[in-house]
């Protein structure tokens, strides 16, 4: 049976995140969704397309703490550069993923990559902020850096496109990352005229973000910038376009935990809310330079 669609949500009006980012949340914020309803996937920021005028200034945002989750980032279009108080650092290129398990905490900084500020261009990424179960959320932090040749790669037939798994399976082929909890995600890149069929669990809280052209999914239409919140029905997803489209698909089992969520945490109860600023305060965190 086909997974029927809750909603298709136009992108809510954006905000700057620092001064490099500006986006469209999804949720938990935007549309009222709630803090569990897309759980395991707790937020989701999307910069839409957007020209960033040349600057010898980096734009982004400067040293801050996680506590309690992940922060998973995609570029579609730019380079974004980061560094961590656990000594890693990176720049996140076109179709490259950064997923950054925070857990217990680190303080970082994420900001437009050097030669991209300066030159200047279009700018198009997605950041997700993924729950961890409680047990996971005080363990060591962990830093992936992901490019397509990781992914896991289904081809699809007559060269009609691809899909690029991030972590789960889709059609027999997995990603390379492990999750704390059951996740798939992956990109599709999908020419004119493709069609794909695939399944996912009834249960798992499940939506598309339509990053470019359009689609038609389970009998609607979604555009470029919409998202496609879907029912905890069915199983099937019959994804088609016309004009051609890339879209993330985000799927993860719920986890039924409490959540105190403040700031930059997310954790079970306010108590761990309260150690989380105090740890913070303190220099707990570590050392990072702004
Ligand atoms: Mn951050």
């Amino acid at each position: 049976m086909k997974k029927q669609i809750e909603k298709v949500l136009t992108p809510p009006a954006p905000h700057m995140v620092g001064d490099g980012f500006r986006v469209h949340n999804f949720f938990p914020g935007g549309y009222g969704l709630g803090l569990k309803r897309m759980s395991p996937f707790f937020l989701l920021d999307y910069n839409a397309k957007i020209e960033f005028p040349p600057s010898t200034h980096q734009r982004g945002v400067g040293v801050h703490p996680h506590r309690g989750f992940e922060t998973v980032t995609i570029a579609y279009h730019g380079k974004v550069a980061h560094h961590d108080s656990a000594g890693h650092s990176g720049v996140i290129g076109e179709g490259e993923v950064q997923w950054m398990t925070a857990a217990s905490g680190v303080l970082h900084k994420e900001y437009h990559e050097k030669e991209f500020s300066q030159a200047g261009g279009l700018f198009q990424m997605v950041q997700l902020w993924i729950n961890l179960p409680a047990r996971y959320k005080m363990s060591a932090p962990k830093y992936n850096s992901i490019t397509p040749a990781n992914m896991g790669l289904y081809e699809l037939p007559e060269s009609k496109g691809e899909i690029r798994v991030i972590t789960g399976e889709i059609k027999g082929v997995r990603g390379p990352v492990s999750p704390f909890s059951p996740i798939t995600m992956a990109n599709f890149y999908l020419k004119a005229g493709a069609t794909i069929e695939f399944e996912l669990p009834e249960n798992y809280n499940t939506g598309l973000l339509v990053v470019e052209g359009s689609i038609i999914v389970n009998g609607e239409s979604a555009e470029a910038d919409n998202f496609v919140l879907f029912k905890n029905t069915g199983t099937t997803i019959a994804l088609q376009t016309d004009s051609g489209a890339v879209v993330l698909l985000l799927s993860g089992e719920p986890i039924n935990e409490p959540i105190a969520a403040y700031g930059p945490f997310l954790m079970n109860t306010q108590e761990e809310i309260i150690q989380a600023y105090d740890d913070f305060n303190h220099g707990r965190f570590g050392h990072l330079e702004d």
